[in-house]
């Protein structure tokens, strides 16, 4: 089966009007008790990850994630957050609990500002500052960044045929990446991967993969297909679900406990039958969801917090700075955002949708 997909060109992408995405609400006056604390919601889950999104524009346009669109300059937006705003952003995060950064979009390594952006996040002293790219600049990117102070990257590869790979992202060249992906690997940065699981598209690929990333010490790691954006556009038949994945890798992989995470991340490992060190991550959004021991929320390209990636429900973070609110005033609308969190994503209700209407660039994969 062979998916919808245009002819490969290379093209910049941008997902769509951000505020058209957004459910806003009014955050209710700081009460006069208020007085910061670790980051809990009403379930009791503790939060000590922020991703941020910085930038809704991608040089690819995964067949997965974004719509296909004409091409549009990139660069910084007056609407996006600053450096120095998600700097203070973090800066008032960190006594709350916070101690973990990732940095993803779009695609995060088109803003021209990133080694500063780092450099000033390291100064915080956080636990770890990482990214999520998709490695088309790493290539002279990695050694800048690595010295700046990044820890490590998630590098999106998606196939290891250079058409497949093509066609997956409308255009982008796997040679490029791959170039990206050992400078990246030179410069000492930890590596992971992310594969999205296509039916008809790469799903035969996965031992190929496994056996490509343990080579070079990359950990892989394969995605369920989330109906979100242009993921919710996919024939049904696209998804695998991770119980598939994992039958057709009975032979190479030895299971995990089902629950064992390694790191701070949703996914669940299992290592190789070859050497158990070396292990592969399943990311079982849709079918097993880890909604129950969630720690991360998001912080949109343009400021807007977003406590779940399936919601639309925001609050604009840069509207209260640009209006001048104090750090109090910050601490109290990141807690009330994460209080007001849903349990979980209803990826599976299919009268509730509202997924289906977030993109996952502006929002932060
Ligand atoms: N551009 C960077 C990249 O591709 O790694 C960072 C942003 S991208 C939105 C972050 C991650 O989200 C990627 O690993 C991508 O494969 C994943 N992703 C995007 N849309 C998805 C979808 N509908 N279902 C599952 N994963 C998706
Ligand atoms: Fe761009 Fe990453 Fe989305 Fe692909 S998955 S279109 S590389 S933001």
């Amino acid at each position: 089966m062979s998916l919808n997909t245009s002819a490969p060109r290379r093209r910049l992408a941008l997902i769509t009007e951000p505020s058209r995405r957004s459910r806003f609400e009014e955050l209710p006056p700081v009460p006069s008790d208020f007085s910061p604390a670790p980051l809990q919601d009403s379930q009791g889950r503790t939060y000590r990850y922020v991703r941020f999104s910085l930038t809704d524009h991608c040089d690819m346009a995964c067949i997965y994630c974004m719509p296909e669109q004409g091409e549009r300059e990139h660069g910084l937006r007056p609407e996006l957050l600053t450096e120095e705003e998600i700097v203070r952003l973090v800066r008032v995060m960190k006594p709350l609990g916070v101690r973990r950064v990732r940095l993803t979009g779009g695609e995060p390594l088109l803003r021209k500002a990133l080694p500063d952006l780092i450099r000033g996040l390291r100064a915080l002293d956080l636990d770890d500052i990482f990214l999520t790219t998709n490695a088309s600049r790493l290539e002279t990117l990695a050694h800048p960044l690595h010295e700046a102070g990044l820890r490590g990257a998630n590098i999106s590869i998606d196939s290891l045929d250079p058409q497949r790979f093509a066609q997956i992202t409308r255009g982008a060249s796997l040679d490029t990446v791959m170039r990206g992906i050992d400078k990246a690997l030179e410069a000492g940065l930890l590596v992971k991967t992310n594969t999205v699981v296509l039916r008809g598209q790469n799903e035969d690929e996965l031992e190929a993969i496994i056996h490509w990333a343990h080579a070079r010490n990359i950990t892989p790691r394969f995605i369920e297909l989330m109906p979100l954006g242009e993921g919710a556009t996919l024939p049904s038949q696209t998804f695998v679900p991770h119980a598939e994945m994992q039958r057709t890798l009975a032979h190479v992989l030895t299971p995990g406990n089902g629950q064992a995470r390694e790191g701070a991340g949703p996914a669940r490992y299992w290592s190789s039958q070859r050497d158990s060190a070396k292990k592969v991550g399943f990311i079982t959004s849709v079918s097993e969801d880890f909604c129950g021991t969630c720690n991360r929320f998001r912080l949109t390209a343009v400021g807007e917090i977003r406590a779940c990636l399936a919601s639309r429900r925001a609050l604009s973070l840069r509207d209260l700075m640009r209006q001048g609110a104090d750090d109090r005033t910050l601490a109290w609308a990141l807690h009330w955002s994460l209080l007001g969190k849903a349990d979980g994503h209803a990826f599976s209700d299919p009268t509730e949708g509202e997924h289906t209407q977030v993109g996952m660039s502006l929002i932060g994969g």
